[in-house]
Order: C-alpha cells, then sequence, then structure tokens
C-alpha cells in the first residue's frame, strides 16, 4: 500500500475512534515528505467545512506560512466533494490521489451528488434560496483592489 495514503487511512480511522466526524483522512506530501495530514472534524469543532482535505490544507498552509501548495500532493480517502475539490484548487496542489470513490461515499450516507448535479447545471438548486442585492455598493471592493498595484492575484 501508498505510504501515504496508509497515514490518510489512519487519520481517518482515528478520526472515527474519536468520533471526530466522517470516516475520511488526507495527506499532504512535499518533496517525498508528509507534512500535514487531517481528518473529518465537522463534529468535533462544529464546523460543517472542517473535512479531512480542508484540515489537512489549513495545517499545511500554516506550517509552510504560504497558501501556494503547487509544489505539494494531496493523497485523500475518498473523492473530495465539490468544496474541497474547490479547495484543493485553491491550494494550487497540481496532483492529487483518492481512494474510494464519490459513490462509496453515497453508499454509507454522505451524497455530494446534488451539489455535483446543482454545479454541473442538470438540476436547478432548490435547497438554497439565492438573491443578488447591493450590486454597486460591493463591486466598491472590486475597484479598490484593481486599482491597487501590488495587488496580488489569487
Ligand atoms: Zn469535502
Amino acid at each position: 500500500m501508498n505510504e501515504f495514503m496508509k497515514k490518510a487511512v489512519e487519520e481517518a480511522l482515528e478520526g472515527i475512534r474519536n468520533k471526530e466526524g466522517g470516516p475520511f483522512g488526507a495527506a499532504i506530501v512535499k518533496d517525498g515528505v508528509i507534512i500535514a495530514v487531517g481528518n473529518n472534524k465537522v463534529i468535533a469543532t462544529n464546523d460543517p467545512t472542517a473535512h479531512a482535505e480542508i484540515v489537512a490544507i489549513r495545517r499545511a498552509t500554516e506550517i509552510l506560512g504560504r497558501f501556494d501548495l503547487s509544489d505539494c500532493e494531496i493523497y485523500t480517502t475518498c473523492e473530495p466533494c465539490p468544496m474541497c475539490y474547490s479547495a484543493i484548487h485553491w491550494a494550487k496542489i497540481p496532483v492529487m490521489y483518492y481512494g474510494a470513490t464519490r459513490k462509496d461515499a453515497e453508499d454509507i450516507g454522505f451524497s455530494d451528488k446534488y451539489l455535483y448535479d446543482v454545479l454541473s447545471g442538470e438540476i436547478e438548486d432548490t435547497r438554497l434560496e439565492s438573491n443578488q442585492i447591493d450590486v454597486e455598493e460591493c463591486l466598491e471592493a472590486f475597484r479598490l483592489y484593481d486599482e491597487d498595484e501590488d495587488k496580488t492575484l489569487y
């Protein structure tokens, strides 16, 4: 078994034993070394965004002191949900290894299907009422940012 995925699985199992959240684990690897691990801590922290991948990414960025993880790889015990997939993208991680599939997760009650279907345009989102308001006022921060000569693009 892959040594990095082994660590991610151990994290997932430890999280279940401690009743911290769902059965998911992740590891961030840089230069062939694990620099951060994480497991789902949604229950332990009352944080719905505390998925294994997010927890691991937050730890890795804190350790490295930067938000750019383009020199890292992520190992996750399950195909990521849309939120984690996006976080991996925003962290600029170029390589991912995953174990179980979203279908495996769905089979035990962790379904991402609704989100994937909404994001792909297959169905309309009926669970979130979304309203656009105060556009001009909200664009003020955009204008300020765009005028900044030293702006950093994310
Ligand atoms: Zn997730």
